[in-house]
């Protein structure tokens, strides 16, 4: 039996379940991470906050507007109802009709303008109410296929492990504890195809006898630089 080729063929199915766990913990971080719809509750907030803002700055505007009406309401009823006759207060009267008209002028320009900052902050924040009705639909599908996603990885897990814990029994112990270990070290590989003279994975150079160990089927050759067993097909 060429050991070094069986541990070769443990490791594809070490590499595969690897490659499945390490996507289930990707699934699981992006399952747990809600900044996206934190932030978006976070903008909905503060735009609420500018709505509420403007729609007081806009009702002081209107009751000003408002105000000034009476006033002229009551400065055109002295003026107009026939009980005032003499010409200085008339004419007083008159005076004080024109400065209020400018004023209600003046007041309905800022009235204006604060019904525009109103519009744009309503705007706004129905904008961003949209938006977030839009993410949180889009990430309930997402965070759903990825779920199944979990689900299929974890059935292929649980039909594969029970594979592999039956194949490892076939092993000398130690070389499966050789073989765990380097696959801790380095990133998963232990076992690497050697086809030349040099080491694939470090690119060390073998001698002629070195080469010549790393070819025989029965025993376990290590690279004395990266540690890696050589497989040989
Ligand atoms: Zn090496």
């Amino acid at each position: 039996m060429n050991i070094s080729k069986q541990l070769f063929e443990l490791q594809k199915i070490d590499l595969q379940l690897d490659e499945w766990k390490a996507r289930q913990i990707q699934i699981k971080t992006i399952l747990a991470d809600d900044s996206k719809i934190k932030s978006s509750e976070k903008e909905i907030k503060t735009l609420e906050a500018k709505l509420a803002e403007a729609e007081k700055e806009l009702k002081i505007a209107e009751y000003e507007v408002n105000e000034q009406i009476g006033r002229i309401k009551i400065n055109e009823g002295r003026l107009y109802g026939g009980k005032i006759n003499s010409p200085k207060e008339l004419e007083d009267l008159q005076m004080e009709s024109a400065a209020f008209k400018k004023r209600l002028a003046a007041l309905e320009d800022t009235q204006l303008d604060y019904m525009m900052k109103f519009e744009d902050a309503d705007a706004n924040h129905n904008k961003s109410v949209d938006a977030h009705s839009a993410l949180i639909s889009d990430t309930d599908i997402e965070h759903k296929q990825l779920q199944i996603e979990f689900e299929n990885l974890e059935g292929k897990i649980k039909e594969l492990k029970p594979q592999r814990d039956a194949f490892s029994q076939s092993f000398d112990p130690d070389h499966l504890k050789i073989y765990e270990e380097i696959r801790v070290k380095r990133k998963g590989v232990a076992v690497v195809e050697f086809t030349d003279k040099s080491c694939p994975a470090c690119g060390v150079m073998l001698t002629s006898s070195q080469g010549q160990l790393a070819r025989s089927p029965s025993t376990i050759t290590q690279c004395e630089t990266c540690s890696r067993i050589f497989y040989t097909n």
